[in-house]
């Protein structure tokens, strides 16, 4: 038998190897990249790596937004047993840091040891024993750390599929970046609520989608009270802040997916999907309830603001647009300001 013969299927068994780890690179890459929604993009990444990789475990540290320094694990894992009470935090000034963010390529736990790391990130990376750990990186600044775990056959990375980690975490990175950039550009830097616009087309996308499944949708806007007096009265400085702290509340009260924008200057709104108006109710008047428990120092003064809310719910029978349900709940809004303010009405 010719020698080529031999040789010949070896070959090509590595290039279909090949080809079918690129194609499952492009599609990894069309998914990644079509992703804007943070939390959504970080969950497909931990997915992608896990399922590529045969994972138990997989997380990322990441910024957790903008005007953050370090990394945290936060939400952003799968598979390990985090203890939710302590915060999972890498420095980013940190040695640590430093030597991961040296070299863009795979770390093991015995390449970091070697490195004679003694700080508090490092410790933390050891407790959670990845088996790999990979910075993420986006024109060429480090932003994230991703970490794998246990693999589902306990077996060591090989060189190919570090190759390969590498090339989802060049992708990752971009992403993350990208998404990070969307997040900015529709958020509100005073409240870190989102943006008008975003509540916009957040509310057409799911009032059409609510229509569709006969899901429920209720919508909250929120005005405050007599805030020009206020404003008046101790200045803008102060009625700044308390449009951040009203932000705070609200965001506090309400579920991961709800949506919660600063409508106009000392409007809000929140967009609650697969709600009765019956839930949306209770969330609001908590929401009410705790503002105006809210003493704000000002000085040697206590301030206290109020806000009047208006609730509706889509109704499938009579809604044709947004529109619809948006003017029903500034109508209800309406009320509870005529009623005397400080109260929740729905329409
Ligand atoms: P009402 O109870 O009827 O809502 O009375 P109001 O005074 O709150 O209503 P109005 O709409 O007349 O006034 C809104 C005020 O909100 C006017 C404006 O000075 C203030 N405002 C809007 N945006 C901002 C902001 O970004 N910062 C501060 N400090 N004030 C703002
Ligand atoms: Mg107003
Ligand atoms: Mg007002």
């Amino acid at each position: 038998m010719p020698e080529q013969n031999i040789t010949w299927p070896v070959e090509i068994e590595q290039y279909e190897r090949k080809i079918y780890d690129l194609k499952q690179i492009l599609e990894i890459s069309k998914g990644l990249s079509s992703t804007l929604d943070y939390n959504t993009l970080i969950d497909s990444i931990l997915l992608t790596l896990m399922g590529q990789m045969q994972l138990l475990k997989a997380g990322i540290f990441l910024r957790k937004g903008v005007g953050f320094d370090n990394f945290t694990l936060h939400r952003n894992y799968k598979g390990f047993e985090i203890d939710h009470t302590t915060e999972y935090e890498i420095i980013s000034l940190s040695e640590t840091v430093r030597f991961i963010a040296r070299e863009f390529r795979c770390f093991t736990l015995e390449d970091l040891i070697k490195g004679n790391l003694a700080d508090s990130s490092f410790s933390l990376l050891k407790m959670l024993d990845p088996g790999l750990i990979v910075p993420l990186v986006s024109k060429g600044e480090l932003n994230g750390i991703m970490i794998l775990g246990e693999r589902i056959k306990k077996v060591e990375f090989s060189p190919s599929e570090m190759d390969y980690v590498l090339q989802i975490a060049s992708l990752a990175g971009i992403a993350i970046h990208n998404a990070r950039l969307y997040d900015m550009a529709t958020t509100d830097m005073m409240t870190k609520l989102k943006i008008h616009h975003f509540f916009q087309a957040t509310l057409n996308e799911i009032f059409e989608k609510s229509l569709v499944t006969k899901k429920p949708l209720s919508l909250i806007m929120a005005d405050i009270d007599h805030f020009k007096d206020f404003n008046d009265r101790y200045g803008h400085i102060t009625g700044d802040s308390v449009l951040k702290m009203v932000a705070q509340v609200l965001m506090e009260n309400i579920r991961p997916s709800d949506t919660a924008a600063r409508y106009g200057g000392e409007e809000f709104a929140v967009i609650m999907p697969k709600t009765e108006i019956t839930e949306a109710l209770i969330a609001a008047e908590r929401i009410r309830e705790s503002i105006a428990n809210v003493k704000l120092k000002n000085g040697d003064d206590e301030l206290g603001i109020t806000i009047s809310i208006g609730i509706s719910q889509l109704d499938p029978e009579s809604d044709r647009v947004k529109e619809d349900l948006i003017s029903r709940t500034d109508r209800a809004l309406y009320v509870s300001k005529k009623n005397g303010r400080n109260r929740v009405s729905f329409l």
